[in-house]
């Protein structure tokens, strides 16, 4: 699998990348052929039945051509996945189309004015007689209007925290859903990201109440793991691009590469990258396990920062040039800005690892 990704981003994004975000177009179709749509599902539903470790080497290819277009692929397998290890009627229904790619999952859980505080969200969820039906507002919805099921988590009571919270499936077909503001970004414009208004949308229990909290906490660790394998591939894409620069790249009659300044920002980036991946790789091991989350934070925290500064440093290597779209390094820094952020802040992750500090007073 690491090879058809590696092989899908050499063929259908390193060339497209520009062309789909000046059409502000989400390239579907080749998403839904890349093989690359239920990583983590079983084979008896069509997917490649991956575990954690060979799933985050896939990331990391994927990372190379585009880190956006790879965050959806990441979102959508954490969809397809739930949904194949839900059973009952869910997986009846979606589970193979979304292993196949011919549905597209997104994951709603960012409110307004609920987003690191997850907990606070206020969009409500009631069972009538025929089912559920969801109410609310929904922000930083990614594939808004584009994917076809998505996961929203929202409460089910008046109670505080989150015993109330579930999780439904809703169709971006069902009356009651829209997709009301899409957002102006500073990259990516392919990919679309917006808020969902969701009034009295029919929805699916994929979590009950009381647990909808722990699931989507599960869920983000994967993603959150895939994030920092997509920032190493980010990583080694900007590295790459820098040192074949300086190899042929010539001023005061020596190759830009031979100059010790550029060298040791090279060296660091290297160093760096190394790092990087001994962390989602470690990290990838003990996802499921009481480690895996603040194993997750070290790695989500780490790798994205590491990769803004590897592209920031890459792009000064190209002096003038690194300003180009011919190159992809400022468009490697916008997305590594947004590695940063999506799936859980880098302070959030500080808060998980300090939480752990606490909690074993060991290091
Ligand atoms: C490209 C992109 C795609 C996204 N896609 C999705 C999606 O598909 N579905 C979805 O549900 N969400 C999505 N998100 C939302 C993302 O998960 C949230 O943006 C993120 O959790 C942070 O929430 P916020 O932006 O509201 O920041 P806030 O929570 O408002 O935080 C603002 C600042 O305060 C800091 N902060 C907050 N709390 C603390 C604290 N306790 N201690 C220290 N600092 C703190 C934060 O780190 C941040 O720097 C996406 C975001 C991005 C950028």
């Amino acid at each position: 699998m690491q090879a058809v990704a590696a092989d899908f981003v050499r063929r259908e994004v390193v060339g497209a990348v520009d062309a789909w975000d000046s059409e502000g177009r989400y390239p579907r179709s080749v998403v839904a052929a890349s093989g690359l749509t239920g990583l983590f599902c079983p084979t008896d539903l069509g997917g490649a039945g991956l575990g954690y470790p060979d799933g985050m080497t896939v990331f990391e290819e994927l990372g190379r051509g585009d880190a956006a277009l790879a965050f959806s692929l990441s979102m959508h397998n954490a969809v397809a996945a739930a949904v194949a290890g839900a059973g009952g009627e869910l997986t009846e229904r979606y589970g193979k189309p979304l292993a196949a790619g011919e549905l597209l999952g997104g994951f709603s859980l960012t409110e307004p004015a609920a987003g690191s505080d997850a907990a606070a969200i206020t969009t409500r969820a009631a069972a009538d007689g025929t089912g559920w039906r969801v109410s609310g507002r929904k922000a930083w919805v990614s594939l808004a209007g584009e994917a076809d099921v998505f996961l929203v988590v929202c409460k089910t009571a008046e109670a505080s925290g989150h015993s109330d919270i579930a999780i439904l499936a809703v169709e971006r077909a069902d009356p009651g859903v829209s997709f009301p503001v899409i957002y102006r970004k500073a990259a990516a414009a392919f990919l679309p990201i917006g808020e969902m208004q969701l009034d009295g949308a029919a929805g699916t229990l994929l979590a009950p109440p009381g647990t909808g909290m722990r699931a989507a906490l599960g869920a983000i660790d994967v993603a959150r793991c895939d994030i920092a394998a997509i920032a190493a591939g980010l990583h080694a894409a900007a590295l790459e691009t820098a040192v074949a620069y300086a190899r042929e790249r010539q001023a005061f009659g020596r190759r830009v590469l031979d100059f010790q300044g550029i060298q040791w920002m090279l060296a660091d980036a290297a160093t760096d990258l190394v790092a990087s991946r001994l962390l989602y790789r470690h990290a990838a091991g003990k996802l499921g396990s009481e480690e895996g989350p603040v194993a997750v934070a070290h790695a989500k925290r780490f790798c994205p920062d590491a990769a803004l500064r590897a592209a920031i440093a890459c792009s000064e290597v190209l002096g003038a040039y690194g300003w180009l779209r011919d190159h992809p390094l400022a468009r490697f820094i916008a997305e590594a800005k947004m590695l940063q952020v999506v799936d859980g802040t880098a302070e959030i992750q500080r808060l998980v690892i300090a939480r752990d500090l606490d909690r074993s007073g060991a290091a």
